[in-house]
C-alpha cells in the first residue's frame, strides 16, 4: 500500500454519497482532482470512516469496532476493500469475476457469523448478535453488503463513475445519473467543451 500523509487526507475527503455500505467503503479509494488518493491509510482514518457510517452497522457496532480495532485490523479492511473494488469493476466491465477477490470477500463475510435475539425491555425488538470481535463483525456486516450489491437485484444498477480521473462507484437509482456527484458531471461537461474546441 502507498504510504500517505493522513494529514493530506482528512476522513471527510472519502466522499459520502449515501451509496449502500460496500459501494461507499470500496470509495475510500477515491481521486481528488485526478489524483489516486487513499481514505484508508492509517487504522484512525479506518475508525475515523466506521464512526461515520455507524447507522448502517447494527447497533453500537461501528463504535465498538473503531475502538477495539488492532494490529492487522487495517491490513484486512484495505485487502476486503480492494476485492470490493475489484469485484465492482469487473461486474460493471462484464468481466468474469476475479478469483482471489472473490474468496477474500466470501472469507470476510464468514467471519463473524450472526444471529437474530428477542430483546424485550419496553418493547420486543430483533437484536442481531454475534460471538465474534467487533473488528470481525464489522468487517463481516460490510462485505454481506457487498455481497447483497454484486449479486443481488441492485447488480445491474451498479456504475462506475465516468468522470474524468474519477474511480468512485455509485448505484443508478434515477435513469438519467450518469455521474458520481453533480462534480464529476461538470467536469465532464467541461472537458467535453475543451476536446471539442480543440478538435476545431
Ligand atoms: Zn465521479
Amino acid at each position: 500500500m502507498t504510504a500517505v500523509s493522513p494529514d493530506r487526507i482528512e476522513i471527510g475527503v472519502a466522499p459520502a454519497l449515501g451509496e449502500p455500505l460496500a459501494v461507499e467503503f470500496g470509495n475510500t479509494r477515491h481521486t481528488v482532482r485526478g489524483d489516486l488518493r487513499e481514505g484508508l491509510a492509517t487504522t484512525a482514518m479506518l475508525a475515523a470512516w466506521l464512526r461515520a457510517h455507524a447507522g448502517d452497522f447494527p447497533g453500537e457496532l461501528a463504535f465498538s469496532a473503531a475502538r477495539a480495532l488492532g494490529d492487522g485490523d487495517l491490513f484486512r479492511f484495505v485487502r476486503l476493500r480492494d476485492a470490493v473494488r475489484a469485484l465492482a469493476r469487473a461486474l460493471v466491465n462484464d468481466a468474469p469475476p476475479p478469483a482471489i477477490p472473490l474468496a477474500t470477500l466470501n472469507e470476510a463475510a464468514a467471519t463473524a457469523p450472526s444471529w437474530p435475539r428477542l430483546s424485550w425491555a419496553a418493547v420486543p425488538l430483533v437484536q442481531e448478535v454475534t460471538a465474534a470481535p467487533p473488528p470481525d463483525a464489522a468487517l463481516s456486516v460490510i462485505a454481506a453488503s457487498a455481497v447483497h450489491v454484486l449479486g443481488g437485484p441492485q447488480r445491474s444498477a451498479l456504475r462506475a463513475c465516468g468522470g474524468p480521473g474519477c474511480v468512485l462507484f455509485f448505484v443508478r437509482r434515477h435513469p438519467r445519473r450518469a455521474w458520481c456527484s453533480p462534480g464529476c458531471g461538470n467536469r465532464a461537461r467541461v472537458s467535453r467543451h475543451y476536446e471539442r474546441h480543440r478538435a476545431r
